[in-house]
């Protein structure tokens, strides 16, 4: 029987009555032949109140730990959910992560799946079951740990088993009935698109849009599987949501197809290092060691042989960041000045595929930008996005006025 992923997240499964409702959605699914894989979040809210209690605990924790906690989540609502199918006489199983098993690499609480064996489920599958229901998130690693993917990684791990089980589609069950032209939480004129090519997809996510996770879209676009969001919340018709696409299936699109931002970014220079070369490695090797995630980077101009480095990371980061370039600079392998940390930034990013044909669209987004009084702090291009830093207080208003100048409303 053709095999269908669905996968629900946090606020899909918020409640005894959501996983019900979600439930039905699947039966639907299941009376129309398919063999049904069901990827469930943990509730909404419990992850969060998971990480806490291990910052709680254990502010540089180990990450082993963290995981160990913070994955427990799902394995709730993947039993309630195989509970529920039961009682509507649906055949159901729940699965976690390590008794699929989702082998991952070992990096702890960011951790990349590796292989997903079909066997068990395909077996199970062979004797009547009809729904196996996986707790989305987590895996195993090769010493036999639980590992987690990161945050938003229920979605990595829905398009990872549709890609391994050959899945007709992979349906995104969330709280919007699609993807947005922006957040349509910062904005009411964010317009819903039916199709969106997965490089601009991927873009959107890498740069904040947290509808779908980076990785998600990655897997998606090298396995080709056919990836929809759509809301858990409405009655779906079998065309409803976005899917995500290569760009050949898409006719007509914009030159922007969409604004991302970040919210929790922060700016962080070192006054006043050494130019000379090597500097960057020896900046940027401790940080990575430390498992800061720098975004963007700017080397000042140098004079008399002293240079200012910028670098942005989450805002989280902050901290370890600091650790890291102040154990550097007690070492001897590099020197500065001073470190300055502001931790009152946001990132706002313009994405498209026109981008490639089209000039001028920077000079539009830094004119819209000047004219609202906002001012940009770093600038990053590709081929297909703009991201500025800002002041995060002008963060809503930056999208919502290059939302406006790029009429993004309009089709
Ligand atoms: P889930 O719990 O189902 O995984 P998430 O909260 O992770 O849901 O993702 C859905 C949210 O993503 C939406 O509620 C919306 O606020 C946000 N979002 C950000 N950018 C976009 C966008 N471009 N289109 C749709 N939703 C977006
Ligand atoms: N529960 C996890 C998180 O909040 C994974 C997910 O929902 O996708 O990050
Ligand atoms: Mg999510």
């Amino acid at each position: 029987m053709p095999v269908l992923v669905m996968k629900f997240g946090g606020t899909s499964v918020a409640t005894v009555d959501r996983i019900h409702r979600a439930a039905k959605r699947i039966g639907v699914e299941v009376a129309k032949g398919y063999d049904v894989i069901v990827i469930v979040s943990a509730m909404s809210g419990e992850t969060n109140k998971l990480v806490g209690f291990v910052n709680d605990t254990s502010p540089l924790y180990d990450a082993r730990e963290y995981d160990a906690v913070v994955s427990s989540g799902e394995n709730v609502t993947a039993g309630l959910m195989a509970l529920t199918l039961q009682e509507m006489d649906v055949p159901a199983r729940s699965w976690q992560g390590w008794q699929v098993p989702v082998k991952t690499t070992s990096a702890h609480s960011n951790a990349r799946i590796e292989d997903i064996p079909t066997d068990n489920i395909m077996a199970k599958f062979g004797e009547g079951m009809r729904v196996a229901v996986v707790a989305g998130f987590q895996g195993v690693s090769p010493e036999g740990r639980i590992t987690t993917l990161g945050r938003g990684g229920s979605d990595t791990t829905a398009v990872a088993f549709a890609a391994a089980f050959g899945a007709e589609r992979c349906d995104i069950y969330t709280d919007v009935d699609g993807v947005y032209t922006t957040d349509p939480r910062i904005t009411s004129k964010a317009r819903k698109l039916d199709k969106i090519a997965f490089e601009e997809m991927l873009e959107l996510a890498s740069l904040g849009a947290k509808v779908l996770q980076t990785r998600s879209v990655e897997l998606a676009m090298r396995y080709k599987v056919r990836l929809r969001v759509l809301s858990s919340f409405e009655e779906q018709s079998d065309d409803a949501g976005t899917l995500v696409c290569d760009e050949e299936e898409i006719m007509e699109s914009n030159v922007v197809a969409g604004v991302a931002y970040s919210r929790d970014e922060a700016k962080m220079t070192l006054i006043s290092v050494a130019d000379r070369p090597g500097i960057a490695a020896a900046i940027f090797m401790p940080l990575s060691e430390a498992g800061v995630n720098v975004d963007m980077i700017v080397q000042n101009i140098s004079e008399e042989g002293r240079t200012d480095m910028t670098f942005s990371c989450p805002v989280d980061q902050v901290k370890r960041a600091e650790k890291a370039m102040n154990a550097a600079k007690e070492s001897g392998s590099i020197n500065f000045h001073d470190l300055v940390a502001d931790e009152g930034v946001a990132k706002v990013s313009v994405v498209g595929i026109g981008m490639r044909s089209h000039t001028g669209v920077a000079a539009k987004m830094f004119q819209v930008l000047s004219n609202e009084g906002v001012n940009i702090k770093v600038i990053t291009t590709s081929e297909i996005k703009i991201s500025v830093l800002i002041d995060r207080k002008y963060m809503e208003l930056a999208v919502q006025a290059l939302h406006d100048a790029f009429e993004l409303e309009k089709a």
